[in-house]
């Protein structure tokens, strides 16, 4: 997949501003935040978006979870709060067909989302 850009972030031939990696998942920034804090959780491994997920990754969606708390901690909001969002398909907002987590905090979130 060398034309999606986050497996392209991922192998590290497209610029990021990378904050966390390792062989299976990659954490950065994301290029236009929507709060104080945005970040994105990766796989490094290309999949579409959650729909594309198989039985036997359940445990790498499960890793992405404990990093992504790991980070929320280490940005400091662990006790403010932060939200967890994966925008899957058309109707779901989904604008890049790689799986991602979206890390937001630093303010108040509104809720129900647009
Ligand atoms: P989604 O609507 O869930 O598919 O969100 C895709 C997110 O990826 C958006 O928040 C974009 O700002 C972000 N994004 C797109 N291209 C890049 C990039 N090259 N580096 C960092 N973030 C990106
Ligand atoms: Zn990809």
């Amino acid at each position: 997949m060398k034309q999606c850009i986050f497996c392209r972030i991922s192998a590290h031939e497209a610029p990021a501003q990378i904050i966390w990696e390792d062989d299976d998942i990659m954490v950065f920034h994301d290029i236009s935040p929507q709060a104080p804090q945005h970040i994105l959780i990766i796989p490094k491994q290309h999949l579409e978006n959650l729909d594309d997920m198989q039985p036997n990754q359940q445990p790498l969606l499960g890793k992405m979870l404990f990093i992504a708390k790991e980070q929320a901690k280490k940005l400091g909001l662990k006790d403010k709060g932060y939200r967890l969002v994966i925008n899957t398909g058309r109707e779901g907002g989904q604008a890049v067909y790689h799986l991602h987590m979206h890390l937001l905090g630093g303010r108040p979130l509104r809720w129900p989302p647009g």
